[in-house]
Parts: structure tokens; C-alpha cells; sequence
């Protein structure tokens, strides 16, 4: 879901209003939380001020022109595409940006606020867990081996195989 929505941003499809708009799905172009004229996916994931209180709580030093940025170029380098952070920072941005949307989204369809510390909060557990499940994943990939027969260094190997069709039915085997 978070590669999802990278995805959706990287192609100009993430659906703010400002591009619902434009596909003639929403009714203006505003932000549904503090009305500003237009609900630009900048506008919505960065510098709405729910938004920025959340980016005023990240731990992690937001790079010198964080809030200058266009859309394509802010979340490529949040997304560690230029090496501006470090991988697990480049997760935590992911993570950021998907509770954003998240509490964007309850708060517009179930009329409740989430604040900016639990936005934070869910996003870094999100980004711990992440980093933690993929270096498992890498650890576990370097254990597989191709598993095939090999003869025996000394005496002999004698292979056999069976089966049996039902408890007294037909019976197979080879050696
Ligand atoms: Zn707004």
C-alpha cells in the first residue's frame, strides 16, 4: 500500500482534490481539512498545516530545501532516490507520507482528527517494523540452496522412491 501510493504520487494520480477535480470526480479543487484554494499533492502530503505539523515533529533533519521542492523531486529524495537519506530514513518518509494520507482521509470520511504525534508515531512503528521484516527477509534469502543429489565422497548411495495407490491398492517402486 505504501509503494502504492509512491507510485500514485510519482504519476500525477494520487487523489487530492486538485486531481479529482481535473477527472471531474470532485467538486472543487480545495483542501477538504483547512480550505485553502487548492489540494495540490504537495498541498496534502507536505505543506497543509496538518501536514506540516507532522513534519515539524520528524526527528530525522529534514533536508535544506524540504518545503521548496516540487512534487516529483521532494518525494524522490524523501524516497532515497538521491541518496539524501539513509534507508531507514527513506522508509520513515514512506511510512510519513502513507499515515498522512491515512489521517487525511479519516478525518475528511470519518469527521475524527488524528493528531500529528499518533500520525508520527504509527508511521515510525510502521518504518521499525518494515526495516525489521525486510532485513529478516534478507538474512533468510542467503540461506536458500539449490537442493539436488550428490554422490556420496565414499561407498555408495542407493535412492528409492514409492507408492502406493489407496491402503491395498496398486504398488510401485524404484531403486
Ligand atoms: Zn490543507
Amino acid at each position: 500500500m505504501v509503494k502504492l501510493l509512491i507510485w500514485l504520487i510519482l504519476h500525477g494520480a494520487h487523489p487530492s482534490n486538485d486531481t479529482l477535480l481535473h477527472r471531474h470526480v470532485a467538486p472543487h479543487p480545495k483542501c477538504s481539512r483547512c480550505m485553502a484554494p487548492s489540494d495540490s499533492i504537495l498541498h496534502c502530503l507536505r505543506d497543509c498545516n496538518r501536514s506540516r505539523d507532522v513534519w515539524g515533529s520528524v526527528s530525522l533533519s529534514l533536508w535544506s530545501n524540504f518545503f521548496n521542492l516540487d512534487t516529483i523531486a521532494w518525494v524522490s529524495a524523501g524516497a532515497g532516490f538521491f541518496g539524501v537519506v539513509n534507508h531507514f530514513q527513506a522508509t520513515q518518509f514512506c511510512c510519513i507520507l502513507w499515515w498522512i494520507w491515512h489521517a487525511r482521509n479519516y478525518e475528511i470520511f470519518s469527521n475524527k482528527h488524528i493528531k500529528s504525534t499518533q500520525v508520527l508515531s504509527q508511521a515510525n512503528i510502521m518504518a521499525m517494523e518494515s526495516t525489521r521484516l525486510l532485513s529478516k527477509l534478507e538474512v533468510s534469502q542467503t540461506h536458500i540452496r539449490r537442493v539436488q543429489w550428490e554422490s556420496p565422497k565414499l561407498g555408495y548411495k542407493l535412492n528409492v522412491d514409492g507408492s502406493s495407490l489407496g491402503n491395498t491398492g496398486h504398488v510401485a517402486w524404484e531403486v
